[in-house]
């Protein structure tokens, strides 16, 4: 198999990638909270993801995706207080029992109600489902699991029903962030104070939280009724699907206990992943993800796309305006995953003007010809630039050379159509709907090559108005007669 190239937040530098097993490959992607809309900052990250694992499908790799789904315990505290590590910790809400409470629902609707509309706004994106979409509360056995072992191995305690993972017992935490714990030690300094006076430290953090009485999810735990943190859920249900942590795993690699992908947002790497990883290695006393990849941020004006900003769009938003969303996925495409994107509603209609170009000049292609073989030079391009960090502008640039190029038409559509596996933009779909040339156009041809033939130029020109006028272009061309389809 051809070298694959992939940045590793874990030592920040470019990476060849070697699987655990030579021909699967598992990947863990976190997943939306399930409370509200997710918008397209969100799906920006899961676009990077759906294109790494188009990639290493490309490349003949058997991949395996889980992809969670986070309805219970990822609370939201209020950033102008909560410090490095959420010295407002205490004040923190659980955003889906919010939900339920203002919308008179359980949260359970509420948060069924999202994965759904989660999972319609991947679909017309594109994006392949994963093969399983954990959902937090169904895995809560697993999470009090590791929490035990944790407790059992002195990496964790406990005050009051509440679980702390003792982050000073893991040496090597701070490894992904950089957030080492001298670093931090300086960092919470100033919010050492008496408002936590549960931990035996600011820097450490819940893995299983004492409920309130009067809170609706909850659960038992040798601990008391409580729920979990939001770390210890990807780390359970990570260890869950891609290693044989737990006896059930689905995907058991012969190295049990290596996951080789987890990807997330820039905004995950801390304390999100740093505390999955001091969780996952403390538990299994071995490194668990080899790769770890992470997408830049989708700004506004310079800033991150995030809720409470208020300078969210979503998906229905995209089609309110009339996009297409598909023009959303080529816009991610024209830039590195790796680099952050400023979205601007110019910056979408010139992706969407580029994608109707090329959807055009496919349809051309195919409406006048076979679709024949794939351009080996330009295939060979393509992987090079896609399995380089998974560079989709290089790509991109690639697309466009061969359109201009002139290798006959039918490459040029087989070629393109063998790189939509990667570039997810339903190039073949739309072409051939497109190019699906109706009878009544057909015969207005046959007329207009007659009228060529008779020397009739104005009945010509007024029989290619009249093809115009069912949505095709005719372009005289030394081989005859060429259609193009209109794309509005
Ligand atoms: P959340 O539902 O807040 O946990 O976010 C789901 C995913 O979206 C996480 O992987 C975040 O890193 C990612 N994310 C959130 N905001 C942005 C953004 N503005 N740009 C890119 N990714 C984001
Ligand atoms: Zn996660």
């Amino acid at each position: 198999m051809a070298d694959i190239f992939l940045t590793n937040t874990l030592g920040k530098k470019k990476e060849k990638f070697v699987p655990i097993n030579s021909d699967k490959v598992g990947i863990y992607s976190c997943g939306p909270t399930v409370y509200r809309d997710i918008h397209i900052g969100n799906l920006r990250t899961y676009l990077s993801a759906d294109i790494l694992k188009r990639v290493l499908t490309y490349n003949g790799y058997k991949v395996y995706h889980v992809k969670n789904i986070t309805d219970v315990g990822h609370m939201r505290t209020d950033p102008a207080t909560s410090g490095p590590r959420g010295a407002g910790e205490e004040a923190a809400i659980d955003p889906i029992i919010d939900e339920a409470l203002k919308q008179g629902k359980t949260p359970q609707e509420v948060a069924s109600e999202y994965t759904k509309k989660f999972l319609d706004d991947e679909k017309v994106l594109n994006i392949i489902p994963a093969n399983v979409f954990p959902k937090a509360t169904e895995h809560i056995s697993e999470m009090i699991e590791l929490t035990k072992q944790l407790l059992e191995k002195g990496f964790a305690y406990e005050t009051r029903g509440t679980i702390y993972f003792d982050v000073k017992r893991f040496a090597d935490y701070g490894k992904l962030s950089g957030n080492t714990l001298d670093k931090m030690d300086k960092l919470l300094g100033a919010v050492r104070v008496a408002t936590e006076t549960d931990k035996k430290d600011s820097i450490d953090f819940a893995l299983w939280k004492k409920a309130q009485n009067d809170r609706s999810l909850k659960w038992d735990s040798p601990w008391g009724e409580g729920f979990p943190g939001w770390h210890i859920e990807c780390s359970a249900m990570s260890l869950k699907y891609l290693t044989d942590a737990f006896k059930d795993g689905e995907f058991n690699h012969e190295q049990s206990r290596r996951i080789d992908i987890h990807t997330g947002g820039e905004d995950n790497i801390f304390p999100h992943h740093e505390d999955e990883i001091a969780q996952s290695e403390a538990a299994t006393g071995e490194k668990v993800v080899n790769y770890w990849l992470h997408a830049g941020f989708l700004l506004v004006d310079g800033k991150k796309m995030a809720r409470r900003e208020g300078n969210v769009y979503t998906v229905s938003d995209l089609v309110k305006k009339s996009f297409n969303p598909l023009a959303f996925r080529y816009l991610t495409l024209t830039t590195h995953y790796r680099s952050r994107l400023n979205f601007t509603w110019d910056s979408l209609k010139a992706a969407e003007t580029a994608l109707n170009n090329l959807y055009r000049e496919l349809t051309g292609y195919v409406t006048n010809g076979e679709v024949t073989s794939v351009n080996s030079d330009f295939e060979k391009k393509f992987v090079d630039a896609v399995n380089n960090d998974l560079d989709t502008p290089a790509a991109l640039t690639l697309v466009w050379d061969l359109v201009r190029s002139n290798m006959p038409v039918g490459e040029k559509a087989a070629t393109l159509y063998k790189f939509d596996e990667v570039l997810g933009l339903d190039l073949e779909k739309v072409a051939e709907e497109a190019a699906e040339v109706p009878e009544e156009v057909k015969k207005l041809i046959e007329q207009r090559e007659e009228a060529w033939k008779k020397g009739d130029f104005s009945e010509s020109d007024k029989l290619r108005n009249e093809i115009k006028g069912k949505g095709y272009e005719v372009v005289d061309t030394p081989e005859g007669q060429k259609l193009k389809k209109v794309v509005s």
